[in-house]
């Protein structure tokens, strides 16, 4: 990084800065102009915070060089990541689809919609057990039952199991189930829970915290990776902004520019980030044709009875329509969707 000093700071000043420098085990490279100083610090990749530097007495401004995150920057890992679920791989030229309920809720729900997914080109079944409601009286999730029935579908369809881990305690229960742990956008900063993952090997889908900027969401993906489990995918969910008419705002620019700034796959939940069954097909084409390595989105047999995000849900035929239209998406910017899973049981 580059530490500015103020015109005219004194030479106690700037050695006190050096000092830091130093004890930070970085390597210090100042540079004396007439009026004012630069100092270089240079390190070996080891993360420290500007912030460090910018308390110091005489310092007007500190300047990264190097992305504060490292393991999911481009910087450190130039290629994609490409990694495998089960059937199919995620990162690479072909784009799975994640589909199923918000929130399993009983096990003939998730029976028929798995099947119904399935043939309608899901790759994977989603549906949460722990909902992270907003109100503390609202249906919060059928919990272990629930996930007794996921891996029943599971059997049925041969469909890999997406579910959402809200709490420390739940992972070791949920391990023995889920294929794929999701990282709520409530919890993107919930750094215990973010470790605990991260110390696990099942992958996991990183959603982006609703009012957390890109750089955030990185940061906050290091802490999962660093814990040596690398397999992480993040996800544009929406963003919180002034616009009313629809439930989030989808930050398209998040894909290509995730894309740009990380190897790490990136998938699009048009469902969360609308919150409207009638824009769900179309911004699913948008993140596609942006470059989004996946999607993910809900779909309920019955969305006016839902539990949950009933309204954006998108019926069985609406979401195999969708699927078409994807697929002609990925097809006019070189992908495709994933052409065989292994064989159903
Ligand atoms: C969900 O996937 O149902 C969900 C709660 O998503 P998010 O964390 O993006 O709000
Ligand atoms: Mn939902």
């Amino acid at each position: 990084m580059m530490i500015i000093m103020h015109p005219g700071a004194p030479r106690e000043q700037i050695d006190a800065v050096i000092a830091e420098i130093e004890k930070q085990k970085l390597t210090s490279h100042p540079i004396f102009g007439v009026e004012q100083t630069i100092i270089g610090a240079v390190g070996d990749g080891h993360y420290v915070a500007k912030e460090i530097f910018e308390a110091f007495p005489g310092v007007m401004e500190v300047q990264r060089i190097s992305k504060p995150y490292k393991l999911a920057s481009r910087q450190f890992h130039e290629q994609d990541s490409v990694f495998q679920l089960d059937g199919f791989s995620i990162g690479g030229i072909e784009i799975p689809i994640i589909a199923g309920p918000c929130s399993v809720e009983s096990r003939a729900q998730i029976l028929e919609i798995a099947q119904a997914v399935k043939e309608g080109g899901a790759n994977a079944l989603r549906g949460g057990v722990f909902k992270p409601r907003t109100s503390p009286y609202a249906f919060q999730g059928l919990g272990e039952e629930g996930l007794e029935y996921m891996v029943e579908a599971r059997e049925k369809t041969g469909l890999p199991l997406v579910v959402e881990v809200m709490a420390v305690s739940q992972i070791e229960m949920m391990t023995k189930y889920v294929d794929v742990f999701q990282l709520g956008a409530r919890n993107m900063q919930n750094f215990n829970l973010l470790r605990a993952i991260g110390e696990t090997r099942t992958p996991v889908l990183f959603k982006r915290g609703m009012s957390a900027t890109i750089e955030e969401m990185l940061m906050a993906s290091e802490y999962i990776i660093s814990g040596g489990n690398t397999r992480v995918m993040l996800c544009e969910r929406g963003i919180r902004t002034f616009e009313t008419a629809t439930r989030n705002t989808t930050d398209i620019n998040a894909v290509p520019v995730l894309k740009k700034l990380t190897h790490l796959p990136v998938i699009i939940d048009p469902s969360h980030s609308t919150g409207d069954s009638a824009f769900v097909s179309a911004v699913a084409k948008a993140g596609v044709a942006a470059g989004a390595d996946g999607i993910i989105v809900e779909v309920h047999q019955d969305p006016a009875h839902a539990i949950s995000d009933g309204k954006q849900s998108l019926t069985p035929e609406a979401f195999a329509k969708m699927v078409k239209q994807v697929k002609a998406v990925a097809e006019a910017v070189d992908r495709r969707l994933v052409v065989s899973q292994h064989a159903t049981a």
